[in-house]
């Protein structure tokens, strides 16, 4: 039997790079993907692109800083499926600005985004998962979990946060069999990463492919990005963990820029 046979994971953020390959690879071992994210358009695209493959998926409208929103998605997932065996909390942004210069609405943004949308999206599933006395969530934190990098304020500070919510999720979740662990990645060429590069140039004053080779992969063991296919790999060992063992943790996949 597959791995993640018939099972449901609600993947934020699945319409476009991490999330959709997490979603791909949840598919292709026999899982059922929910694709909720901000842009429905693409949402469906990458839904009729695993049902084209022969697997199912749902894409679901949802704007995870909408309590509403996030609660309604995930009722319809309960309707039409009656159940939640993972929650990928994945959606997210970057703007890269020094803090002297980052509007304190830019501020908010990021973090609502981020943690926000990770403790709604949380706290809609916990309750079902609960009721089922199983569970999984993952949450995509970032070598900005654990690292700082200079212009990213707000997005080491959320990413940082996301290891405290998940070491409480998996305390609080622990008696009913619910796990949480946090991924994080190092640099991953995405639609989010490529539109860094040009406003990291600019903010350092330096070429695109001084951003690359000095700024993102400097400290890898390679010069190497990591890739989505590495991201999910991490996702998928974390969601199909069978006990307890695993819960609270986080692992590192970076090509060597971080090492705990
Ligand atoms: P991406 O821009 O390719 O995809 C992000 C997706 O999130 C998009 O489909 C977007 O529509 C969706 N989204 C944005 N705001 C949303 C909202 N409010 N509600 C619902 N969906 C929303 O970015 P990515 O690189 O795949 O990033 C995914 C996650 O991985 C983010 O949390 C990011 O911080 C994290 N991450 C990325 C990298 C990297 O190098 N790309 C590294 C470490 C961590």
């Amino acid at each position: 039997m597959a791995r993640f046979d018939k099972k449901v994971a609600i993947v934020t953020g699945a319409a476009s790079g991490i999330g959709k390959e997490i979603a791909l690879r949840f598919a292709a071992e026999g899982g059922i993907p929910v694709i909720a994210d901000l842009n429905l358009d693409a949402a469906n695209a990458t839904a009729a692109e695993i049902k084209g493959k022969g697997g199912d998926a749902f894409a679901v409208a949802m704007n995870v800083v909408d309590e509403d929103a996030v609660n309604k998605g995930v009722e319809d997932v309960m309707n039409k499926y009656g159940r939640i065996d993972v929650l990928v909390s994945n959606a997210g942004i970057q703007i890269v600005k020094p803090v002297v210069d980052f509007a304190f609405a830019d501020w908010k943004k990021l973090l609502s985004i981020h943690l926000d949308g990770a403790f709604l999206t949380t706290k809609a599933c916990l309750k079902h998962m609960y009721a089922a006395k199983s569970g999984s969530v993952v949450y995509m934190g970032s070598v900005h979990s654990k690292e700082a990098s200079v212009l990213k304020a707000p997005y080491v500070t959320a990413k940082h946060g996301l290891i405290g919510l998940c070491k409480v999720v998996a305390k609080e979740g622990g008696a009913y069999n619910v796990r949480a662990n946090v991924v994080c990645p190092g640099f991953v060429r995405t639609p989010l990463v490529d539109k860094q590069i040009p406003e990291q140039a600019k903010e350092l004053g330096i070429s695109e492919a001084d951003v690359i080779k000095h700024v993102m992969l400097k400290d890898t063991v390679d010069g190497e990005f990591t890739t989505t296919d590495d991201v999910a790999d991490c996702v998928l060992f974390f969601a199909g963990a069978r006990s307890n063992a695993l819960t609270g943790q986080s692992i590192v996949v970076s090509h060597g820029w971080f090492m705990q």
